[in-house]
């Protein structure tokens, strides 16, 4: 698990509540600047495999492996200093600021802005932002309260916010939710953009979004790893098909 490429290594993680176990001896590698598309029906054990990950749930058996070092037991604060971000369900921007200073605090890792209660010192990492601005097709609506964004919009911003952190990993947990078709596939394109530069973990049920992501597929079913495949080969796998599609 200390390959250069691998990023990630969640080896054999058990995470028991009260005898209940969200994740039971689950698997899965992630190399570095790869896509990686985790699906399940609903309480698979996905979102639970994210806050295993970034260590707001804790592993009972197992563990996590990230460059090399095993985060299993750190808090989430160290997690995140050391190169992972998520992304939740819900978007979850600071609605009172425009969709500019949301990237620049996100932007600015050591966290200066909590002192200041401003963003006049983040002036360094600007062009990085405008940057982002233009891959979240934002660019020409900087200035909006990021209250007063369409829902999609909000959702893409904060998937800005989380590229803004540099994170060598992004979690990404339904990016999707609550989006229309046409969106779907514009955060699709965004997503897939992303790759070489940060890994990406993404988590979803939509087919149609993770079959326009075209990224490595894994099955979780039951807190335990069930398949990992292509799209097409995860499409017509008769076990996948049985617990996942319901058929
Ligand atoms: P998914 O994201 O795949 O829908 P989750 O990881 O949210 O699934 O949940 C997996 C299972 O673990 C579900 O049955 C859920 O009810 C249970 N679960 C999640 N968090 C907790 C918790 N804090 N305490 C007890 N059970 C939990
Ligand atoms: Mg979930």
């Amino acid at each position: 698990l200390t390959e250069p490429h691998l990023l990630l290594a969640v080896d054999g993680v058990t995470v028991d509540f009260d005898g209940f176990k969200a994740l039971n001896g689950f698997s899965l590698t992630i190399d570095r600047g790869s896509l990686r598309v985790v699906i399940g029906p609903n309480g698979a054990g996905k979102s639970t495999l994210c806050d295993t990950i970034i260590g707001r749930v804790r592993a009972t058996d197992g563990r996590v492996v990230f460059k090399g070092e095993d985060i299993t037991q750190l808090p989430e604060f160290e997690i995140v200093r050391r190169g992972i971000c998520r992304k939740f369900q819900t978007p979850g921007v600071l609605p009172s600021l425009s969709v500019l200073d949301n990237l620049l605090i996100a932007a600015q890792k050591d966290r200066r802005w909590w002192r200041s209660f401003g963003v006049a010192e983040a002036v360094e990492e600007r062009e990085k932002v405008d940057e982002i601005l233009e891959t979240i097709g934002l660019a020409d609506r900087s200035h909006i309260l990021a209250g007063e964004l369409a829902h999609g919009e909000k959702q893409w911003l904060e998937i800005g916010m989380v590229v803004a952190t540099d994170a060598d990993l992004l979690l990404l947990d339904e990016p999707t939710a609550g989006m229309g078709p046409a969106e779907t596939s514009r955060t699709a394109d965004l997503i897939r953009g992303l790759q070489g530069r940060h890994a990406v973990l993404v988590i979803d049920h939509d087919m149609s979004f993770i079959e326009q992501l075209n990224g490595r597929v894994t099955v979780m079913h039951m807190g335990q790893f069930l398949k990992e495949g292509s799209v097409a080969e995860i499409r017509k796998d008769p076990e996948v098909a049985a617990v996942y599609l319901g058929r």
